[in-house]
């Protein structure tokens, strides 16, 4: 394979796959490097249905493939490795990764995040054993029992009417008194009679054998502590960016996202980051596209 290209993509969400349609478009030789699958953190999503163009609304999962497709139409070429760090150089930029390194002259950031860990006791050992932070991938593991749901964003309302399609009781633990998820979300949640809520409640602790069998709670305003049975727990607390490998390289804010400005650059001159990496990104598919897109664009002007 190639090891040099003019520029080179990190990440293949959103943000990656529209950056590298527009670089491929403007005929740079361009290269995305992604660690699984296209698509990103939206592959986990059944259905998008805020994504512009699809009325019916469209998996994540396939939004993910067609967008490869279109930019794979275009030249782009894509690598499945991890990156592991980036070494400056005066004209160019080396991208350690584990399948060998390589060499743009720009980079565009779109690494994205990964899900955040609730760090209690219990948590690490049964993940895969009844702790979950996919319901799309793990709702049918868990028909005609009680699983819990942990967070009030968006992400966890939905994994909670998912799971409602499986589960006999989904219990949604959020730990103030009024969801985050949006009024429509929210809404649907409320209509769903399989859906109860534990507000101002968080969970201190999962148990079980082999599997998980209850948690522990406690009620944030009194204090109060009890147990709860389910067969599962699905964790969706929010997003952490994927910045460790830029540590000490790239300025980054303290919870790690990757200072920008409008036109996606970062403070050093040919590195570009677009997407949820980014500081103050509204975390959607649609606006990480855009960011691709804009950072593709200033891309392509630091090139000429
Ligand atoms: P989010 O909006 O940041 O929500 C995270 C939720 O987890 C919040 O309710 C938060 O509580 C709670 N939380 C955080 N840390 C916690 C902890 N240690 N213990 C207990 N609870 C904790 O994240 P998200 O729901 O993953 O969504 C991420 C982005 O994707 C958002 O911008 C969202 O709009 C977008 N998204 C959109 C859709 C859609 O259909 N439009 C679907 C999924 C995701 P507090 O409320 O108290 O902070």
């Amino acid at each position: 394979m190639n090891k040099e290209y003019e520029v080179i993509i990190i990440g293949g969400g959103p943000a990656g796959l529209t950056a590298g349609l527009y670089t491929s478009r403007a005929r740079l030789n361009s290269l995305l490097i992604e660690k699984g699958l296209v698509g990103g953190q939206i592959v986990n999503a059944e259905r998008v249905d805020n994504y512009p163009g699809f009325p019916e609304g469209i998996s994540g999962f396939e939004l993910g493939q067609l967008m490869h497709q279109q930019a794979t139409k275009y030249g782009l070429k894509t690598i499945i490795a991890e990156a592991t760090g980036i070494e400056l150089g005066e004209e160019q930029k080396e991208i350690k990764t584990t399948e060998g390194n390589f060499i743009a002259k720009a980079v565009i950031i779109a690494s994205g995040s990964e899900r955040r860990k609730l760090g209690i006791p219990g948590e690490e050992k049964f993940t895969g054993k009844g702790v979950s932070y996919c319901a799309t991938c793990d709702a049918a593991f868990f028909r005609e029992v009680p699983v819990a749901v942990v967070g009030g964003g968006d992400a966890a309302i939905t994994e909670a009417l998912h799971l409602a399609k499986f589960a006999s009781k989904v219990i949604v633990i959020h730990r103030r008194d009024q969801l985050r998820a949006s009024r429509i979300i929210q809404e649907k949640a409320f209509a769903e009679p399989k859906i109860q809520f534990l507000l101002d409640s968080i969970v201190d602790e999962i148990e079980g054998e082999d599997v998980v069998k209850r948690i522990k709670l406690r009620q944030m305003k009194t204090g109060e502590k009890s147990a709860l049975n389910v067969a599962g727990i699905f964790i969706s607390i929010g997003l952490k960016p994927n910045t460790d490998y830029l540590k000490g390289i790239l300025p980054l804010d303290p919870a790690g996202h990757i200072i920008t400005n409008d036109k996606m650059e970062t403070e050093i001159p040919g590195i570009f980051a677009a997407g949820d990496i980014r500081q103050n990104s509204a975390r959607q598919a649609i606006t990480a596209a855009g960011d691709g897109a804009t950072a593709a664009i200033y891309a392509q002007k630091f090139l000429s």
